[in-house]
């Protein structure tokens, strides 16, 4: 094996006894569970299944297929635009010819069956006029390899013995479905078509016959490959992998912020054997100059990668990274530009963001930046995929790219732009990385999940490992697993906190945010403080908030791109309770830390500002223990009263909720609060003592 492990079948028999449309959600399922077989979001599958027309009560052929949007892996039957077969195919007789086929997309809600609301995709006629009931469209890598060789006609005549047909490349559309209606019927006894610099059709009569077909032709080409294929696909390896992690967080950081001007990005890092293959060989630099091949490709990682010097090469010129990274950044985006403006023609869509997503670094890695973490995520597979494409063609022929002009035309089809300029305005927090400490605590998880919801890529640390780990679990399932980063951390260890920022830049790319909230109470009379109650309170509250926000401090510098610091204090910071003197003094202590934070990182647009809060005795981990007992001993009032004494002891008579400090602290993390720093909020209902003046 030196391409892939072969795909299996995984067809059951019991699968035969499920509805016909069960059956394709099955098969869409099975198929796009294996990015060998397709790649996330690529690929679509199809049923022709009679039913009852709910007015006519005819029965009527009604084409399943998989719609707009959506990944194979996941698909149910929601995923499926429905369309009256018929008509459908009586387009045909409207069509006006090749130049005129995007308009035909407008038609195809007209055949909607069932007032399915599911988009039909521009692929619909490559399934509708392959005359089989059951179609699957597939990118696999090995037979996209095939069909990006120099002769890779020829190549897949060979392997499949003349049972597979061949269309070169064009874009989906009617047109290309037309002519595969036409290849089949003149040629009966094949199996499939392969699309050129594309992908692979097959078909059958039922759901089983159909998949089976899918993964014979695959595993023929898998076959091929790993018996034929070079031992060094992309010439000989020429680094090795290396590690230097200061430098290699420095490095992410100055990449993402000179990438953020803009709008923030998230980063994804990808150090697979595919990648460093590819990174450490000779041949990287020509090989990626011949652009990704497949149409998915484009839209997410633009045709060309860009190439940074190897690791080494960039640790010795350390003190100059910036200007290194700033001038590849400057060719890149300056080629692009002329890319666009060689290609574009009067209408085409505006240009956009102009510089790269994937950028490769031998010795190291991949590297790939989007507006969120999953778009990220999936452009750096589908780099993989390219990277697996472009191993088998070269490992035993050459691969070959679409010409610059088709590649343009996809990346700026009108039909894509319509999809882009439907898509919902980014959240406030998107594109922003927040690091939360305390955050299995009522505050600190109220905080997190303001921020989730605000877009925001958030790392939970706390000290209680359980209780992070459920917290995190918690927030995976509302939010999903591409937006939540955890790590354990004890904010007064500065290992474990240089651990944690350090953990965080790998997983988003840098911080851009941080709310040191991690807190600790005690209550004692000051004749019986302790030096050792006074010296945890300073631990925690005072050293603790110091280290990690020095820490993100210096991280966001490297950014250069602003930041914003967000202390939890407390109403003790202004105003300090009897019995809590050794709390009360750590506490204020922040304050003064958060101005001297403001005012010198307002030279690096790093704001830094203060919440108070008072009372927040729901879900607080605080008022769990002794510091209850005490507050109600210290106010005279039982304990049950504690929560109503706090409650009428504000002028607004409210209880102070985790969400009501979340608002306050999502304010100083936004952007609405962009010209403000070395401020103070307080959240506790109002409280005469506390006014700041
Ligand atoms: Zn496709």
């Amino acid at each position: 094996m030196r391409f892939q492990k072969n795909v299996t079948n995984n067809w059951k028999d019991t699968f035969n006894k499920q509805s016909k449309l069960n059956q394709l959600i099955t098969r869409s399922n099975l198929l796009g569970a294996d990015l060998k077989v397709t790649n996330f979001g690529g690929g679509n599958t199809s049923s022709k299944i009679l039913l009852k027309d709910p007015i006519t009560k005819k029965m009527e052929n009604i084409l399943f297929v998989k719609g707009s949007g959506g990944d194979l892996g996941s698909i149910k039957e929601d995923g499926f635009a429905s369309l009256y077969l018929d008509k459908f195919n009586n387009l045909k007789n409207i069509y006006r010819g090749f130049n005129h086929e995007d308009e035909m997309v407008g038609y195809y809600p007209m055949c909607t069956f069932n007032n399915n609301p599911r988009a039909a995709s521009i692929d619909t006629p490559l399934h509708a006029y392959v005359p089989f009931p059951e179609v699957d469209h597939t990118h696999p890598d090995s037979i996209i390899a095939l069909a990006t060789m120099s002769n890779g006609r020829d190549i897949i005549n060979k392997v499949y013995q003349g049972r597979v047909g061949w269309l070169n490349w064009q874009r989906p559309g009617f047109d290309l479905g037309l002519k595969m209606e036409n290849l089949i019927e003149k040629n009966k006894d094949i199996m499939g078509i392969v699309l050129g610099h594309h992908g692979l059709f097959t078909w059958g009569n039922t759901s089983k016959e159909c998949y089976s077909n899918s993964i014979q032709l695959i595993k023929k080409a898998q076959t091929y490959l790993n018996n034929s294929i070079k031992k060094y696909s992309f010439g000989k390896p020429i680094y090795k992998k290396k590690t230097h992690p200061d430098f290699e967080e420095k490095l992410i950081t100055t990449i993402r912020g000179l990438l953020s001007t803009e709008n923030s990005k998230i980063l994804h890092l990808d150090k697979s054997d595919i990648t460093l293959e590819f990174v450490n060989s000779q041949n990287l630099k020509k090989v990626a100059a011949v652009g990704t091949s497949c149409p998915d490709h484009f839209l997410r990682t633009k045709r060309l990668p860009m190439v940074l010097p190897p690791l080494s090469v960039l640790i010795k010129n350390e003190s100059k990274i910036t200007k290194i990274i700033e001038e590849n950044l400057l060719k890149y985006k300056e080629a692009y530009t002329k890319y666009y403006n060689r290609n574009k023609s009067k209408g085409s869509p505006n240009l956009r963001d102009p510089y790269p997503v994937i950028i490769l670094i031998p010795e190291y890695g991949m590297m790939s930046f989007a507006k969120n973490k999953s778009t990220a995520r999936v452009s750096s597979e589908f780099f993989c995929n390219a990277m697996n494409v472009m191993k088998g063609a070269e490992g035993i022929s050459k691969y070959t790219g679409l010409t610059e002009k088709e590649a343009f035309r996809i990346e700026y089809w009108d039909l894509e732009e319509a999809k882009l300029k439907r898509m919902p305005p980014e959240k406030e927090l998107a594109g922003k990385v927040a690091l939360i400490t305390g955050a299995a605590g009522g505050i600190g998880s109220a905080t997190a999940n303001k921020f989730l919801n605000e877009g925001c890529c958030v790392v939970l640390t706390d000290i209680d490992k359980s209780a992070l780990e459920a917290k995190k679990k918690e927030f995976i399932n509302k939010f999903g697993k591409d937006v939540v980063h955890s790590i354990p951390m004890d904010v007064t260890n500065e290992k474990e906190v240089k651990k944690a920022v350090s953990s965080s830049i790998n997983a988003f790319g840098g911080i851009d945010i941080l709310v040191a909230n991690a807190g600790f109470s005690s209550a004692s009379l000051f004749e019986n403080t302790s030096s050792k109650l006074w010296d945890k309170n300073m631990d925690i509250l005072a050293k603790g908030s110091f280290l990690i926000s020095r820490e993100v401090y210096q991280k966001m510098i490297d950014q250069n791109n602003g930041g914003s610091i967000i202390f939890i204090a407390s109403k003790n910071s202004l105003n300090a309770s009897k019995g809590a003197s050794a709390y009360s003094v750590a506490k204020s202590s922040l304050l003064h830390l958060s101005r001297s934070i403001a005012l010198e990182g307002s030279n690096y647009r790093i704001r830094s500002n203060v919440i108070n809060p008072d009372a927040v005795i729901q879900g607080s981990k605080i008022w769990q223990g002794e510091w209850k007992k005490q507050r109600a001993a210290s106010n005279k009032i039982s304990i049950n009263n504690v929560e109503d004494f706090y409650k009428n002891r504000s002028l607004l008579k409210v209880s102070i909720l985790p969400e009501d400090i979340a608002e306050g602290i999502y304010f100083f993390a936004s952007s609405k609060s962009q010209k403000s720093t070395g401020n103070i909020i307080n959240i506790d209902g109002g409280n005469i003592t506390s006014f700041t003046r």
